[in-house]
């Protein structure tokens, strides 16, 4: 086994509190967050207690950051779309209006011109609007199927988020990150039909997981799929 001194660094939150988590910062780096009030000896007790997680999450996390190199958005780079992998064609076409299409394994994009910021930005209006779509007809299937919904679909929004793939508030709106409709299908119903659950259960008590238990009962293995694949789709 590989022996590797860890240095890290101690980040406070006010809204941590009870356990420390880890992350990575942008150069590879260990960072630990911490409860407010949790002294450094406790944290680096904590950390030797659990080394092997700890040696497990860096190499994880470094052999994620390498994974997303920065995008382009030029020919030939690799865009996700419904969990396959499209290769961009990006095609000048002046006096044309800019357009976007799947076919064939590529995601063709024409443009009238190369001006910066024009791919991404008729990308990422593409992404809503698929998002909008797959997102709606979902809503409406589990609604349907959940008997706590009086069979109304909930009113949804889409927001671009970092590390959410969505939410539900407490007047039973539902908030959905447009990059989900890069994942696989059955990664969107799952957030879906998480979401659902919350309309009736707004925490993870034992009494929201029967609900989605019966709503999507292969939750599990959607749910490992995000958090071993979620950072790709996150990407852009
Ligand atoms: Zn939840």
């Amino acid at each position: 086994m590989n022996s590797e001194t860890v240095r890290y660094e101690v980040i406070h939150r006010p809204r941590v509190t009870r356990r420390i988590h880890l992350e990575i910062d942008p150069r590879g780096g260990l960072r630990v967050v911490a409860p407010k009030r949790m002294s450094r000896r406790t944290i680096h007790r904590a950390l030797q207690a659990r080394a092997v997680y700890v040696a497990r999450f860096l190499e994880q996390a470094r052999s994620r950051q390498q994974d997303l190199k920065v995008l382009t958005w030029s020919s030939g780079e690799e865009h996700f779309f419904m969990g396959v992998k499209l290769r961009l064609a990006v095609d000048e076409q002046p006096g044309q209006r800019s357009s976007v299409r799947v076919d064939d394994g590529q995601l063709h994009v024409e443009v009238p011109d190369l001006a910066p910021g024009r791919v991404s930005r008729l990308l990422a209006r593409w992404y809503r609007q698929q998002a909008q779509q797959q997102f709606s007809g979902r809503l409406e299937h589990y609604s349907s199927l959940a008997c706590w919904t009086g069979d109304k679909t909930p009113p949804m929004r889409l927001r671009r988020m970092k590390r959410t793939w969505g939410s539900c508030s407490s007047r039973g709106v539902i908030t959905l990150n447009p990059h989900l409709v890069k994942a696989p299908a059955e990664c969107m119903d799952y957030v879906i039909a998480h979401e659902i659950c919350h309309l009736k259960e707004h925490n993870h008590g034992r009494a929201f997981y029967v609900l989605q238990e019966q709503l999507y009962p292969a939750w599990r293995e959607a749910k490992a799929l995000l958090r071993n694949q979620g950072h790709l789709y996150l990407h852009c």
